[in-house]
């Protein structure tokens, strides 16, 4: 673990002003420092970098965050309130979508003369780019997406329940390295396949029809996150429009996307071809978000995004149709914007899979 994202943090600070900045997000924690402890807080200031954690972790600490000086906190804001005056600083940045008001009472009490300098988006801003070591482990964890996915084929059959088909696959993804899985894991057969976020059920599969597979490895820190549609016995028709429309949009989108584009501009390459299908109605989502340590994080490939499409950005691609009380088809990818295109790291076949009953 480089401190090459502190050097990052800093120079946005100095940007904006900033002399301190307080960070209080667990993900935005482990992100800059590479601690995983369930609790900690880091100090940023424009030479110092500062880990603060209790004495559960005085071991773990110093072994996961070399390039930080870690400090033992019992009241945090004793702590904290001696390193600023310490540091002679007078104002303090932290990050508003992560603290609660209670907390923010808190510190401004007993940090008092001390300015609070509420920021957001600053950390997770720098998360958007990924650097090699990040990409490195969404690979793995797209790949172990993908043998999950191979690996559950052979369990779709008539009679089984959802629920025991995503815990079969959470089982397999944590039996090979995941931590969890990324998000409560969507298995939605027959009319359920056209609820966009429908989670495991008690529900029977019972043969010729949809069955939507929306699941992802929660793998050393980082999400993947597919979707594969497959039919079980034999398809009809409208299976195979639904199906092949939805296909072609994400192709097409896979091939156009490219960096200098915009989230907006992006969504439209999908949106428009479903919408010249006359399915317009029927894809209601954004055709993707962002995904790294969270499994939705910036930028979106939506209507309302303007965020330019970047090197290093990792997003996922999910256009998809549904028809209430027939069912619905998503078909989704995880891929990194590259110089020149693209590289897409989840590879399951995307051809219909027509499964044996
Ligand atoms: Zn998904
Ligand atoms: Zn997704």
């Amino acid at each position: 673990m480089s401190n090459a994202r502190v050097l990052r943090l800093r120079k946005e600070m100095e940007q904006r002003g900033l002399e301190a900045i307080w960070v209080a997000s667990d993900i935005n924690r482990r992100y800059l420092t590479g601690f995983t402890g369930s609790s900690g807080y880091v100090l940023i200031t424009h030479d110092r970098a500062i880990l603060l954690t209790d004495f559960r972790y005085m071991t773990q600490a110093p072994e996961q965050s070399p390039d930080f000086e870690v400090i033992e906190h019992a009241k945090v804001t004793d702590t904290l309130k001696t390193l600023l005056q310490e540091l002679r600083i007078s104002r303090l940045a932290f990050e508003q979508d992560h603290v609660t008001f209670a907390a923010y009472s808190n510190y401004a009490e007993e940090l008092a003369p001390i300015e609070l300098i509420p920021t957001s988006g600053l950390i997770e801003d720098l998360r958007m780019i990924k650097d090699e070591d990040e990409l490195r482990i969404m690979r793995d964890a797209a790949s172990l997406a993908d043998r999950t996915f191979s690996h559950i084929l052979n369990y779709l059959k008539p009679g089984v329940s959802e629920k025991d088909i995503a815990l079969e696959m959470e089982y397999f993804m944590r039996k090979h390295g995941a931590t969890s899985s990324s998000f409560d894991t969507i298995v939605a057969s027959g009319e359920r396949s056209a609820l966009p976020h429908g989670v495991a059920s008690e529900r029977i599969i019972q043969g010729n029809e949809f069955i939507k597979l929306d699941f992802g490895a929660y793998f050393q820190g980082y999400c993947s996150d597919i979707t594969r549609t497959v039919v079980l016995g034999t398809p009809t028709d409208k299976h195979k429009e639904i199906y092949n429309i939805v296909l072609e949009s994400q192709l097409y989108a896979l091939e156009h996307i490219r960096p200098g584009m915009t989230g907006r501009e992006a969504d439209a390459l999908a949106r428009d071809i479903i919408t010249r299908y006359g399915y317009g109605p029927n894809f209601g989502h954004s055709l993707g978000h962002g995904l790294g340590m969270e499994v939705h994080e910036r930028p979106g490939l939506s209507k309302a995004s303007d965020t330019v499409l970047t090197p290093g950005m990792t997003v996922t691609v999910e256009p998809g149709i549904y028809v209430p009380g027939f069912g619905g088809v998503r078909i989704e990818d995880d891929i990194v914007i590259t110089e020149n295109g693209i590289e897409i790291i989840t590879q399951s076949t995307k051809d219909l899979l027509v499964l044996e009953m």
